[in-house]
């Protein structure tokens, strides 16, 4: 393809546009690839529907090629399957639901499980008929709570999504590997970095869960790493818990004043000040933080909790969130505390909570009420002694033993892991990282199956639950992590399998010559089956045109100007490894080598 700037829809920016904090954002507007519509919403321009069109190109061959084969569902869906499987209420203030005319109930899909497992269900009886993997590569909609960062997390977004279908384990386990290996290949080829992450399943229910993570500062996840090669999400890291510990020598537990102690750091002060200890200081990790939250479940019950973590470490929110999903997890508001007045804001303690509170009761079935559940962190195991909070304005709790003087109804993963914790395999210090997740791989197991009622009939004739998995790629997030992994101060710089070009050919110069020399190269390298885009402006000057060049990122800029009068042309690489003359009359037929050696490379 050849395509002459002049008449090119594009128009470049020499200024950020304000909403913008990201490189890859701030490159992509500005070189005139995408263009905001409204808040995570964007417009694709032919430069960025170009590279978004070759990333889904790259992720069907590799689908193709792993044997899965392409559907393409409605973004536009009828509500009753996901009533049916409880997402419609689940998926919370996410999912964008709308009404038709009839007043009946619509969504935009956000993911399509159902939709697939019910296409399954529709045509196959068999377990002749499996395995089979389906995907599609498709628009999907999710009111995002922090639409940020252009496309990298959009409320419109494009995924690849597939799904595998199998009668037993073992077949999941099999189509699992080949999904994840398929993956593995295409960000390979994409030439985009990422390490596979243990994570959790989340509102999607199943057990194995992995996602691809492309390390990067500006990720909105935190990943670690240990020296055995573990990888997980934060989200997914299991706190190794400590042993018990021995208390016998902890004095009993005894309520002190404690005046202006509102903070941790206060209390560790003021404890030092007015309770010294004869070994060591008081420190942040001897007390116990209590952090009042509220669930919000599926059906929109809220529910306080009271969470006990040591003081020494924050609460991660993303951790909690992921350990409390489906539900939805909120800071208390002064409504909810007006239930609990047990709860005495800022110097709670465990005695006000859970299976402490002299308050709680608990019914027939066991089912306990009167108190907040209460639930602490995995390192606050028996024996350990803490300062908590004493349950009245100005007091604490000194040498508060988990196991003989207070319990919890469970543990939680809600504290902050940081660099250095010791990984949950035993294998020594956890490094921590942020990064992009850009795919997502998981065995969802029999859940859809069973809540849609997909069943086939087995060797024996009898009926059984099919299993299955649900593979994800962010195909616009990868555009969007591609662009911030190659780009540098001047803008863009796409590898060869994704750009929107191969060549831009600079017409640098006023001569005549010049302008037709710059006109056949392009048109003899366009028909050799490249992209090419030929700066033919006549009214800009060849600043602009690097400039311009530099900002939209083609892997090779071919100069035509000066050097035309010794018989020269110029071709450059676009990360500035190369550049060098070339006598004009071989001019196509080098750049035609040079692109083909590179292009094989990803393919
Ligand atoms: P995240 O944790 O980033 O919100 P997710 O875990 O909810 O993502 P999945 O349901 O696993 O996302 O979706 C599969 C893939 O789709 C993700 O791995 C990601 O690459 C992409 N994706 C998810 N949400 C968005 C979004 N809002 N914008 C762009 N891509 C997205
Ligand atoms: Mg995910």
């Amino acid at each position: 393809m050849l395509k002459n700037m002049s008449d090119y829809f594009v128009r470049t920016l020499r200024e950020d546009p304000a909403d913008a904090e990201v490189a890859s954002h701030k490159l992509m507007v500005r070189a005139g690839y995408i263009r905001r519509t409204a808040p995570g919403i964007y417009s694709w321009l032919p430069l960025g529907l170009k590279v978004l069109r070759n990333v889904e190109r790259v992720v069907r061959e590799e689908m193709d090629a792993a044997g899965a084969q392409e559907v393409l569902f409605p973004a536009l869906l009828p509500a009753e399957p996901y009533q049916k499987t409880d997402r419609w209420d689940e998926y919370g203030p996410t999912l964008f639901k709308l009404k038709d005319r009839r007043g009946g109930d619509y969504l935009l899909a956000p993911t399509h499980e159902e939709m697939f497992t019910l296409l399954v269900k529709d045509l196959y009886s068999s377990y002749k008929d499996l395995p089979t993997v389906l995907y599609q590569i498709q628009t999907k909609y999710r009111d995002e709570a922090r639409p940020r960062a252009g496309v990298i997390r959009g409320r419109e977004f494009v995924m690849k999504d597939a799904y595998s279908f199998d009668i037993d384990d073992e077949g999941l386990d099999a189509s699992y590997d080949s999904q994840r290996a398929a993956y593995q290949r295409i960000f390979d080829r994409l030439g985009l970095p990422y390490v596979i992450c243990a994570a959790m399943s989340g509102a999607m229910g199943g057990s194995r869960s992995e996602e691809f993570l492309h390390p990067c500062e500006i990720g909105e996840d935190t990943f670690v790493r240990a020296p055995s090669g573990y990888a997980a999400n934060a989200e997914a890291v299991v706190t190794p818990a400590p042993d018990p510990v021995d208390a016998s020598h902890v004095p009993a537990a005894d309520v002190r004043d404690t005046p202006d102690a509102g903070t941790i750091e206060d209390l560790v002060r003021v404890s030092n000040e007015l309770y010294p200890r004869a070994d060591r200081p008081w420190e942040a990790k001897d007390t116990l933080k209590s952090v009042v939250l509220t669930v919000v479940h599926p059906g929109g019950e809220r529910e306080v909790v009271n969470l006990g973590i040591p003081g020494d470490r924050e609460v991660d929110m993303k951790r909690v969130e992921a350990s409390f999903a489906p539900a939805e997890v909120e800071m208390a508001t002064a409504e909810d505390l007006a239930q609990h007045p047990e709860l005495v804001p800022g110097f709670l303690g465990p005695q006000a909570c859970g299976p402490n509170y002299e308050g709680r009761t608990v019914d027939a079935d066991g089912n306990p009420s009167g108190s907040v559940r209460f639930l602490v962190d995995p390192r606050v195991v028996d024996g350990t002694a803490w300062i908590a909070g004493g349950n009245a304005v100005g007091k604490h709790v000194y040498n508060l033993v988990m196991g003989r003087d207070f319990t919890a109804d469970g543990t939680v993963e809600a504290a902050q892991i940081r660099q250095g914790d010791p990984s949950p395999d035993g294998s020594g210090p956890l490094q921590l990282a942020r990064g992009i997740e850009i795919g997502h791989i998981f065995q969802l197991g029999r859940k859809y199956a069973q809540a849609l009622d997909l069943k086939v009939l087995d060797q024996n004739g009898k009926s059984q639950v099919v299993t299955m998995g649900s593979y994800g790629i962010g195909v616009s997030r990868v555009l969007a992590a591609l662009a911030e992994f190659y780009h540098d101060e001047k803008g863009l710089s796409w590898p060869m399998v994704v750009a929107p070009f191969h060549l831009q050919v600079v017409a640098a110069g006023k001569g005549e010559e010049i302008f037709s020399t710059a006109a056949d190269i392009s048109a003899a390298v366009s028909k050799a089956g490249f992209d090419v885009l030929y700066d033919d402006r006549k009214k800009v000057s060849a600043g602009v045109k690097f400039a311009d060049s530099e900002l939209m990122g083609m892997p090779y800029v071919l100069v035509v100007g000066r050097g035309l009068k010794q018989g020269v042309v110029e071709l450059r690489d676009r990360r500035g490894k190369s550049a060098r003359e070339i006598p004009v009359a071989d001019a196509a037929q080098v750049i035609k080598a040079e692109l083909e050696a590179n292009l094989e490379a990803n393919e």
